[in-house]
């Protein structure tokens, strides 16, 4: 929302000349409560993330220029994704990709664009979870975790649910979770999990027989997968990533589950169906209150494909833009 007064303020502030000297006045001189945050006055003001993913060939293409772009729109920091095991360097998982990067001149790209990588999605690409490959997913934590100490994240998460029947599964899964944050916290760095809508199914104790004829009324049995992990890793070792959207595809409501887990969960994707509150489906004001609340770190925007044809670039934007317009976006 835009008054007269407020448009007044910007224009004044723009004949400021930069940028820079916009946010110093704004931020001094401004009584921000009394201040609609529009246009490009309050940009960089907020700490905004956004998962690259979202991007895929887009930022790729020209990852410089690209990762301009975003600093442009006001995002602050990146949570990166593509590692490859083999080579160390970051690409994308789409096969037609030919762009890799390494991790030196991901971040020297970053740091002329302005903008920090923060965190990284990566998952090993080892499928069973057992105590016989444990030296295996070793392996592949500490080569990862070389590596990103080299671009300087905080955060390394992996995305990807492991096959879980059981609640022994989940288990066996927790033991190399817990090996994976014992691994990156030698090196500065938080190891966490991201959910998507299945970490939202009950599974049984192993060796449970479902009911046949359950009554639809009574509880259902079983435990929440996401809750699984919560209670079988090491709160030192192993924080998650909620995402928020997913929580809601699994018929959760997320504010119950940062309200129940507020020491674990310690970051964020925000996610719509894709652009930021045009769904209706997500309650982002109260979702944002209850983050602040709880001391969320970071949060990362992430859109997957449009189905209507617009570039990644505009959803991005138009994200941003809702983010900047926000009144419970601090
Ligand atoms: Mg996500």
């Amino acid at each position: 929302m835009s008054s007269r007064r407020t448009f007044l303020k910007n224009i004044s502030l723009l004949t400021l000349g930069g940028l820079a000297s916009q946010h110093a006045m704004a931020s001094s001189t401004l009584n921000e409560s009394s201040v609609s945050p529009i246009s490009t006055a309050s940009y960089a003001k907020k700490q905004m993330g956004l998962q690259t993913y979202s991007l895929g060939q887009e930022l790729l293409k020209d990852v410089p220029n690209g990762l301009k772009k975003l600093a442009g729109m006001g995002y602050t920091e990146l949570e990166i994704f593509g590692y490859q095991e083999k080579t160390g360097m970051f690409g994308d998982y789409n096969p037609q990709n030919t762009t890799f990067i390494s991790a030196k001149d991901y971040k020297k790209m970053a740091d002329d664009a302005g903008i920090k990588i923060t965190s990284s999605h990566l998952t090993p690409m080892i499928q069973d979870y057992t105590p016989e490959n444990m030296s295996k997913f070793e392996d592949f934590w500490k080569k990862a975790t070389d590596i990103h100490a080299e671009l300087g994240v905080k955060y390394m998460v992996q995305p990807s649910l492991p096959r879980i029947e059981n609640e022994d599964d989940a288990k066996r899964v927790c033991d190399i979770f817990n090996k994976a944050g014992e691994i990156t916290k030698q090196s500065g760095i938080l190891w966490g999990y991201h959910n998507h809508h299945m970490e939202f199914r009950r599974v049984l104790k192993a060796g449970e027989k479902p009911e046949q004829n359950p009554n639809p009324w009574a509880p259902p049995k079983g435990t929440y997968i996401e809750e699984l992990f919560m209670k079988n890793t090491d709160p030192e070792k192993v924080m998650f990533e909620l995402d928020v959207y997913w929580t809601v595809m699994g018929q959760q409501d997320p504010l119950e589950w940062m309200d129940m887990y507020k020491d674990r969960i310690k970051l964020l994707h925000i996610k719509d169906r894709w652009i930021l509150g045009d769904s209706g489906m997500m309650n982002f004001p109260n979702i944002f209150k209850k983050a602040y609340e709880i001391g969320i770190l970071s949060y990362f925007v992430e859109l997957e494909g449009d189905k209507k044809g617009r570039t990644q670039f505009e959803g991005v934007e138009a994200s941003a833009k809702y983010l900047q317009n926000a009144s419970f976006v601090k």
